[in-house]
């Protein structure tokens, strides 16, 4: 089968650092259990190496999870952030913490907090119970979530110029109309658009597939918002191909391709490229 990989792939510049963070610190303590509290980033084959390489993901309640960890344990803050409450209680309890963090996310937790600390409200365009969103909100009462499937009660906005922000992993695509939705109801919102590079890269590089393309693979996990987002572009703009997400050849390999000629895979930012390469040379060899 003729078959093209999208640019780019492999990890994202938040997701290799958090990666080598927890090596970091399996390589300090050596003698230790190496804790980390939820997806260090979204991709089940992923947790499953690190899990093989001795790191234990806790992936239950936060809270409650933390509050099982003793003074001296090591404990790592994944990629797409967490409540600052969490630090406390790490602090509290004395667990020694490495906080794997994107720069990305960061810089817009610190821009939610300067707006808060100005008194202002905060709008934040976000998924319900995703990491990031959790983390945003997790800053102040007054940051109110713009669920980008059930919208935002906007009686809850007092201030009539919020600041307005968004989670990184969103669809570029659709931003826009929730930022035009929400001009309509505070002109004077100030809106800044917050998708990482890497997933905007990503995103634009779906709608350069050749148009005769019969089959689109997104190679990612279901948790992973930026793969989501991926699969949901390829399926609105390549009507006549079939669009496939899955996590690895194994599942690939269950889906019906017959008749198919050409196909093109791209993948999410959290994707190990060793995946991808496995069902790159499975279609080659059709
Ligand atoms: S997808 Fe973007 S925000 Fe998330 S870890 Fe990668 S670079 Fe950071």
């Amino acid at each position: 089968m003729e078959v093209a990989l999208i640019k780019p792939q492999g990890f994202c510049s938040g997701v290799t650092r958090a990666i080598k963070l927890a090596k970091q610190a399996k390589e300090e303590h050596p003698d230790k259990n190496i804790y980390i509290l939820g997806m260090l980033a979204h991709n089940q084959i992923l947790i499953n190496d690190l899990s093989k390489e001795g790191f234990i993901t806790l992936t239950g309640d936060e809270f409650k999870e933390i509050e099982k960890l003793n003074e001296g344990d090591i404990l790592i803050f994944t990629a797409h952030g967490h409540s600052e409450k969490l630090d406390k209680i790490a602090s509290d309890k004395g667990l020694i913490t490495y906080d794997a963090t994107c720069f990305k996310v960061k810089d817009n937790l610190n821009k939610i907090k300067k707006e808060i600390e100005a008194n202002h409200q905060v709008i934040y365009i976000g998924q319900s119970g995703h990491k990031e969103s959790n983390a945003a909100l997790s800053v102040s009462k007054n940051v109110s979530l713009y669920d980008t499937k059930l919208l935002i009660n906007y009686h809850l906005i007092t201030d009539c110029s919020p600041f307005v922000i968004n989670q990184t992993t969103l669809n570029f695509y659709e931003l826009k109309g929730y930022h035009n939705d929400i001009l309509k109801h505070f002109p004077n919102a100030r809106i800044e658009n917050e998708i990482c590079n890497a997933t905007r890269i990503r995103q634009e590089a779906i709608l350069k597939i050749d148009k005769d393309t019969d089959l689109i693979v997104i190679v990612g996990h279901s948790k992973s918002s930026n793969s989501n987002k991926l699969f949901d572009i390829a399926k609105a703009n390549y009507p006549q191909a079939l669009v496939v997400m899955v996590n690895n050849l194994e599942e690939f390999k269950k889906i019906d391709i017959k008749n198919k000629r050409k196909a093109t895979i791209g993948s999410g930012a959290s994707t190990p490229q060793y995946i991808v390469d496995e069902i790159y040379k499975y279609l080659l060899a059709i």
